[in-house]
């Protein structure tokens, strides 16, 4: 009764129920924020969304001299869009382009709205233990890889508790059952995005230990787009929060990512033609 896992795909994200029966709350609310998109040189050039963490009234992790983490993100993620735009390999929409303050939810519904191919969620957060550094990136799943994952993840999500009571999660079952038709195929792509990015950022700034992680992060709960959370380095750390101040260090971040999300294009391009 139903076909392959593309034409699956396609009947169920093409005609939008992904995103429709997901997102019923999302949906309606990220058309206020919707980014424009900027044309790629090439007409089928699949879509990165790049999403800047926190903004507005959410400042995220403030830092131990007392930087914002949505500044950093923010900063991080346009020098990302202005590499991927200059390649013109890419389509690229921003999820935020100043600092207002989008609900989790809305980040994933503007991302679903476009049709992305690829989602980059950007962040620095903090951890209690002021002594851990490095940059890390993660995945979404169910259980945490470690404790320290779970807390991020809490804290991070807890970023819609200025949101409102409108943003909760509502999720029919039949979103389910429909979701997990197309969930494998993208946890497959999250995965390699992961090892692409994990790769990349190794050959130019300090890991985390174990820097491929995974947790429950709300933003990255897109069932058909892959989609990673990077952790650029931690606000609570003085070397880290030092170097993130740095445009020539969010530079080399923003360079590392960009040759991640070609070498994920260059070997999961079926599936990018897949979801586009
Ligand atoms: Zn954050």
């Amino acid at each position: 009764m139903i076909g392959s896992p593309p034409y699956t795909r396609r009947l169920l994200l093409g005609r939008g129920v992904g995103a429709a029966l997901l997102l019923p709350a999302a949906t309606c609310a990220a058309a206020g924020h919707r980014p424009a998109r900027t044309p790629a040189h090439a007409s089928h050039a699949p879509l990165v969304v790049v999403d800047p963490g926190h903004g507005g009234k959410d400042p995220g992790a403030i830092g131990v001299s007392g930087t914002f983490e949505k500044h950093i993100a923010f900063a991080a993620a346009s020098e990302l869009a202005r590499q991927l735009r200059a390649s013109g390999r890419y389509q690229v929409a921003l999820t935020r382009h100043n600092d207002v303050f989008i609900p989790l939810e809305d980040r994933v519904a503007i991302a679903q709205a476009h049709g992305a191919s690829l989602f980059i969620s950007m962040h620095a957060d903090a951890v209690d233990d002021h002594s851990v550094k490095g940059a890390s990136v993660y995945t979404l799943a169910a259980t945490a890889s470690d404790a320290q994952s779970a807390s991020l993840a809490e804290s991070e999500n807890a970023a819609d508790r200025y949101a409102g009571p409108e943003a909760a999660d509502v999720s029919p079952q039949v979103a389910e059952i429909l979701a997990s038709l197309v969930r494998h195929e993208t946890r497959v792509g999250s995965a390699h995005m992961q090892q692409h990015v994990v790769a990349a950022l190794g050959h130019e700034v300090p890991l985390l230990d174990n820097p491929a992680r995974h947790a429950g992060f709300a933003v990255l709960k897109s069932a058909d787009i892959p989609s990673v959370l990077v952790e650029m380095g931690f606000m609570s750390n003085r070397h880290d929060e030092a170097a993130l101040r740095q445009a020539g260090h969010r530079a080399m971040v923003a360079t590392a990512i960009h040759h991640a999300i070609d070498s994920f294009f260059a070997s999961d391009g079926q599936q990018a033609r897949i979801i586009g």
